[in-house]
């Protein structure tokens, strides 16, 4: 009848003690894994998007939620004139990242995506720039 009790207080006193799991967010911020599928990123080659609007990530993309319109530069280059990720849209599975054939496109660690109007999760070209 007392073992029960015993080992549930035994259960409590551990917990005590223990290292918290929580976080004080935001005050304490989490490391994401190096994995993490995050906010999507343009990379950057001779200052221009190396994206070349080949249309194979809004291809695969399950929910449909990337815009790519081609232009053609003065060398006839193909570049994405227009860029687009709706992430209301987006499940974040990073088909488009392995999809791209020129590795142009990567997910990074920003997790920090609220916002208060539906327009400002629609990320253009010149937001999903890397930095
Ligand atoms: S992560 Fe998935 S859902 Fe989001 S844009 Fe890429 S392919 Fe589409
Ligand atoms: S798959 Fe790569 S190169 Fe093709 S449109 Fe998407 S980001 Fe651009």
């Amino acid at each position: 009848m007392i073992m029960p009790l015993i080992n549930g207080l035994k259960i409590t006193l551990k917990h005590l003690f223990m290292k918290p799991v929580t976080l004080q967010y935001p005050d304490e911020r989490p490391t994401p894994s190096p994995n993490y599928r995050g906010l999507h990123a343009l990379k950057v080659s001779h200052n221009r998007a190396k994206c070349v609007a080949c249309y194979l990530c809004p291809t695969v993309c399950p929910a449909k939620c990337i815009t790519v319109e081609a232009g053609e530069d003065q060398n006839h280059d193909k570049y994405a004139e227009r860029y687009e990720i709706d992430l209301l849209r987006c499940i974040f599975c990073g088909y488009c990242v392995e999809a791209c054939p020129v590795d142009a496109l990567k997910m990074t660690d920003q997790f920090e995506l609220a916002n208060y109007k539906r327009e400002d999760f629609v990320f253009v070209k010149e937001r999903l720039l890397e930095k």
